[in-house]
């Protein structure tokens, strides 16, 4: 069984507020990673974070506990919303998704109903496309203040890499200051927020974990978050077309769309944005906003844009076929770029039928008569010969 208890919120080292649980995994085959869950941020934002509820500790907890095959027992209150979600939704949904898991007893002492007052309309900012475009729109374009972006966070939660490793410490560091100057041009207060979920990350649960992990932190900051938007990574079509890939593999793609919905508790709602877009589309959204062209990061291999990785090409070429590729002269190697776009373009239309990214930049050329390489000619690669057949 996983047990949480003893739900605390405190000034911990340097003025930090800390939201915290204790952990223990009880006649289990493995050990706990640590004894305890915590979020931690700037103590003059200290309560923002929750101190009445096991809502942010709940489905990290659930999630392992599927894995593993055991019950929760939580010597606490959870949402009832949040309890019965998972119970009678969620827990079906994981399932599908993955064969090694299995439903579990969550059992609480009872349930916190009561709804709080949060003013926070809140995004995540990564400065990749699906974050700068759900802020360009939710930001920008929106004027309703019931769902206008008024906040914006950045998570410490497990996309920087390992918990506990000086580079992921450092990486953290390098993409959070580049959010907090972002933020800083549009006006928007930016709150980093720092959590260990990811000290109990294992090889099975793979990114996944990762999710699950940022859902968490916005019900720790219930106090304050009304409403949260999800910049999701794939479109309604990829979803319809290509779902059943994402079985054990994705849970973004599997069920993001359908799952992040029941995430919500009686005060705070988590809402997934960028779905109505091909990630093509999103990028040209954003092409003439300076603010992106200023910020966009969305390389695999450094913390600038190298220009080279599949990311980089990726969108540059979205920008190319856009006619925008110079707008972002300061932010990526354009040069590097243009040396080696047509081999990337060539295997775009080598690969169109089978992967989903390829397939939305040869569409997105069609529609913008951009010229590719053609079908039935072959290419030189490096040393590899590519026939691009009908
Ligand atoms: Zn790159």
């Amino acid at each position: 069984m996983i047990e949480l208890s003893g739900l605390r919120r405190y000034v911990a080292t340097a003025g930090r507020a800390r939201l915290e649980a204790d952990i223990k995994f009880i006649d289990m085959d493995a050990d706990a990673p640590a004894d305890t869950m915590y979020f931690e941020m700037d103590g003059n934002y200290g309560g923002m974070l929750v101190n009445d509820t096991y809502d942010p500790f709940l489905l990290p907890a659930m999630y392992m506990a599927m894995y593993f095959h055991t019950d929760i027992r939580i010597r606490g209150n959870v949402s009832k919303r949040l309890y019965k979600n998972l119970t009678w939704y969620g827990q079906k949904i994981l399932c599908g998704y993955d064969d090694n898991i299995a439903p579990v007893k969550i059992i609480v002492d009872g349930f916190t109903s009561a709804e709080r007052k949060g003013t926070l309309i809140g995004a995540g900012i990564s400065c990749g496309v699906d974050s700068l475009s759900t802020l360009y729109d939710r930001f920008i374009r929106e004027d309703d203040p019931d769902y206008r972006i008024n906040a914006l966070f950045f998570f410490n939660c497990g996309s920087n890499g390992q918990f506990g490793n000086i580079c992921s410490e450092n990486v953290a560091q390098v993409r959070c200051q580049r959010s907090i100057a972002l933020a800083g041009e549009l006006g928007l207060p930016l709150c980093p927020v720092d959590t260990n979920l990811h000290q109990f990350w294992r090889i099975q649960y793979k990114d996944d974990f990762l999710f699950i992990s940022v859902y968490s932190c916005v019900l720790a900051l219930q106090n304050a978050i009304r409403r949260y938007y999800m910049a999701s990574g794939y479109s309604y079509n990829e979803i319809k077309s290509n779902g059943t890939t994402f079985e054990h593999y994705d849970l973004a793609g599997w069920c993001e769309s359908f799952f992040l919905p029941l995430i919500q508790t009686e005060s705070t709602e988590l809402i997934v944005d960028g779905c109505q877009y091909r990630r093509v589309d999103k990028i040209k959204n954003f092409a003439d906003w300076d603010i992106a062209q200023k910020y966009l990061n969305v390389c695999f291999k450094s913390l600038d844009n190298c220009g080279s990785c599949e990311k980089c090409m990726r969108t540059l070429l979205a920008l190319e076929i856009l006619g925008k590729l110079d707008n972002f002269a300061d932010t990526f190697d354009l040069e590097r770029y243009r040396k080696e776009s047509f081999n990337y373009k060539v295997k775009a239309v080598a690969n169109a039928n089978r992967d989903c990214f390829y397939r939305e930049l040869v569409d997105l050329a069609a529609e913008n008569n951009f010229p590719m390489p053609v079908r039935r000619d072959c290419y030189a690669i490096g040393r590899q010969v590519v026939i691009l057949e009908e």
